[in-house]
């Protein structure tokens, strides 16, 4: 997706499309993040305008997964959206390096001749939108390490208190106390 730079005004609009997902998918692939695959094209909303010489970009990725929980494997449907905004100066100006200026959920770039491709900073946003371990619920009781049994579905007879996170934190804290 790419918007015309003499198309964008001080007046602020809004565009909605869908963005294709296998480019994301084969990143996905290769890793780190494997738990995700996108089940379809990826919807994006946002708002755009002009201010000076530099561009506002203000929305949301909106990104529907088969995912494979960290706990159980067992896979999901996992929606995960993002807001996102971005300021983009011209190349010839080059960013404003001052970190101060900077925040979390403020994203810059550069825009060069013409066209500012959107593509690239989609996919950035989409793949922060993946960073988290999925779970198939909150309260997913996982694998037994033991027997391999999914607890969600059956007990089995071994004990194993050890496996679960919160345990083994509890014992983390107690170790390094006098
Ligand atoms: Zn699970
Ligand atoms: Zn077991």
């Amino acid at each position: 997706m790419k918007l015309r730079v003499d198309d964008i005004t001080a007046e602020a609009r809004e565009i909605s499309f869908a963005e294709p997902e296998g480019e994301i998918n084969r990143t996905l692939a290769r890793g780190p993040v494997t738990e995700y695959r996108l089940d379809r094209l990826i919807q994006v909303d946002f708002s755009y305008y002009k201010a000076g010489t530099e561009l506002f970009l203000t929305g949301e990725v909106d990104a529907k997964t088969t995912a494979c929980c960290a706990r159980c494997a067992e896979e999901f449907k996992a929606e995960r959206r993002r807001a996102f905004r971005y300021v983009l100066t011209p190349k010839s100006i080059g960013y404003d390096g001052d970190a101060e200026q900077r925040s979390d959920d403020l994203e810059f770039s550069i825009y060069e001749g013409e066209d500012v491709d959107l593509t690239p900073l989609i996919r950035e946003q989409v793949l922060l939108a993946l960073t988290d371990r999925p779970l198939c619920r909150e309260d997913c009781r996982g694998l037994c390490p033991q027997c391999g049994a999914n607890l969600n579905e059956s007990r089995c007879a071994c004990r194993s208190e050890a496996f679960d996170p919160r345990f083994a934190v509890l014992r983390t804290l107690k170790v390094g106390r006098p």
